[in-house]
């Protein structure tokens, strides 16, 4: 089958087939030492679901409908029945999943055999089970979890196969360690993409009916450069890529060698190489991987999957977390970047169009208690070390005018606590509205610096959303209207004085590195594992030379090609 491959590598493992109920549940392997322990958390939480279940029957008032009734009495038998019971108790001994997961996989295979049946009645049973299950779920809600195992065993590889996975979900899967991602759905930039780059781990999207092919179980070969996906492949074929795996393993180990080498041009010019990162945990492995400072904390991610926001203390945790991972090198915060795909949990989307709703800052400035504590946070956090705050989808300078204000005000506020934060922290703003790139000298008088987020100028220049399968093909970061945007924009920072960075894919993809360099750019922010490969590239590199021929092919406006600016 073939798909777009947007994180690279290959992995050959055993496919997890899951719906939309099965990914929202936390996903953890346990030890195998505590299978007696997870077996006693599902039996105990089907047994009081059970006798609540009674209870409800029992009460019951002569009047109650019969179906209700009625209606009891088969979740019980369902919650009794050894295929939900038994099956799912060997998904928690025989694959060590925590007993939600298991819980959830078994009863997606119940719910696709009742689907498939002929007779109707029978056929809406499946409904019941759905029911049953949240209904455990919620039991399990409310018992205590074992710890996850810290590493997945050795000899299992597990491919998770979904129709589509949100920001949140990916967030959920982190503890299983899956070694790839399969979806149906999504393009390159979509955050399922950037959130599987960020893990490390290969992964194929927009294969279109994967979930429907593939069984739970099947044996997967994932190419997560080429999009390719092999499903149940014969031995050599599964030797031909086990060889590739290691050979690709080779080129990661020597390319980590550049770790410590600085990142500076054949002619000299010294190149800044940055970090993103989702979660604060991942600032250690920035830090580790050579980054030079975060230039992108997707903070968001704090947010997503629960339906509580963090309050002042835990985002200051976390953003301190991350400024003391980073040991004196600067971090910058971007401020809440939430609505189009990343919607927080237990909010319904009405907005007609939600990319160009009330999305990131524009969110934000509609809820100054929410934005309020954010800033706190984030000052709170710059006592600690270097930080810089991002502002994402800047397109009016009144949003970067009540941004000042509201941080003022957050400085007053700790202020009169006697708490402790860095006084003139850099305020920057995302570039990825066309308005701002196009007339950003105002801007610049007012802000420190910019940072370029290609994935969103790129879906808002040429109309394309960056989620939607059906115009994945049309996402294209060479347009020349994007490369003469991100050009002027790079352009307008060196004559404002103002720095400028990339913080979208576009930064860490290194056949593109030349062609930045070219246009001027001097930082690049992107996940931790893309740095040895821009560096190298950087390091093979003539700013100068490439600078004539990149600023002839805009001026050109016809598609650049790559290769005329290879070495
Ligand atoms: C971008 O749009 O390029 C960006 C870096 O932000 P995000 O991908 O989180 O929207
Ligand atoms: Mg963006």
């Amino acid at each position: 089958m073939l798909g777009q491959g947007v994180a690279r590598g290959y992995a050959i493992g055993r496919a997890v087939v899951m719906g939309a109920a099965a990914l929202e549940v936390a996903h953890y392997r346990i030890a195998p030492e505590d299978v007696p322990a997870e077996s006693r958390r599902l039996t105990q939480a089907l047994e009081a679901a059970r006798a609540d279940l009674l209870a409800l029957a029992e009460s019951l008032g002569p009047d109650a409908p019969r179906e209700l009734g009625a209606m009891l009495n088969v979740h019980r038998l369902i919650m009794s029945d050894p295929l939900l019971t038994e099956q799912t108790l060997a998904l928690i001994s025989e694959r060590h999943y925590n007993a939600e997961w298991a819980l959830t996989t078994q009863g997606q295979i119940l719910a696709e055999q009742f689907a498939a049946m002929e007779d109707e009645y029978l056929r809406e049973r499946g409904a019941d089970v759905r029911q049953v299950i949240e209904r455990v779920l919620n039991v399990l809600a409310g018992s205590c979890t074992l710890a996850p195992l810290s590493e997945p065993p050795a000899d299992e590889t597990l491919v998770v196969v979904a129709h589509d996975i949100s920001p949140a979900d990916m967030i959920r899967l982190r503890g299983a360690r899956f070694s790839a991602f399969v979806t149906d759905l999504g393009g390159a930039t979509s955050h399922t993409a950037i959130v599987a780059r960020s893990m490390g781990v290969p992964a194929v999207v927009g294969v279109g009916n994967a979930r429907a092919l593939i069984r739970d179980g099947d044996t997967l070969v994932v190419d997560g450069q080429a999009g390719v996906l092999l499903v149940n492949p014969c031995q050599s074929v599964l030797a031909e890529y086990r060889a590739r795996q290691q050979a690709y393993a080779q080129e990661r180990a020597e390319l980590a060698l550049l770790r410590n080498e600085p990142a500076v041009t054949l002619d000299g010019v010294d190149i800044a190489l940055y970090a993103n990162i989702e979660l604060p945990e991942e600032a250690e492995a920035a830090y580790a991987a050579g980054a030079q400072g975060i230039g992108l904390f997707r903070s968001e991610f704090l947010f997503l999957g629960r339906t509580e926001l963090p309050d002042e203390q835990e985002q200051y945790l976390a953003y301190a977390q991350a400024v003391r991972a980073m040991q004196g090198r600067p971090v910058t915060i971007r401020t809440l970047d939430v609505g189009a795909d990343k919607a927080l949990d237990g909010e319904v989307t009405v907005a007609t169009n939600p990319a160009l709703g009330q999305r990131a800052i524009r969110y934000c400035l509609a809820r100054p208690e929410m934005f309020a504590t954010q800033l706190r946070a984030i000052l709170r956090a710059s006592a600690h070390g270097p930080v810089r705050i991002l502002l994402p989808m800047v397109a009016h300078l009144h949003e970067v005018r009540a941004t000042r204000a509201a941080l003022q005000a957050a400085c007053r506020e700790l202020d009169a606590r006697g708490q402790a934060y860095a006084a003139g922290i850099e305020l920057g703003a995302m570039v990825e509205v066309p308005a701002i790139a196009i007339a950003i000298e105002p801007f610049a008088q007012e802000l420190d610096f910019f940072s370029i987020g290609t994935n969103d100028l790129i879906q808002y220049t040429l109309a394309i959303d960056r989620g939607d399968h059906d115009v994945a093909a049309l996402y294209d970061p060479l347009h020349p209207a994007v490369l003469r945007l991100i050009a002027a924009t790079i352009n307008a920072g060196e004559r404002a004085g103002k720095r400028v960075a990339v913080c979208g894919e576009m930064a860490g993809d290194a056949r593109l590195t030349r062609l930045l360099l070219g246009m001027g750019l001097t930082e690049f922010s992107m996940h931790p594992q893309q740095l040895p490969d821009v560096k190298r590239e950087v390091r093979s590199a003539h700013t100068n030379a490439l600078r004539v021929k990149v600023a002839a092919a805009l001026n050109r406006a016809v598609p650049i090609d790559l290769d005329d600016l290879a070495h």
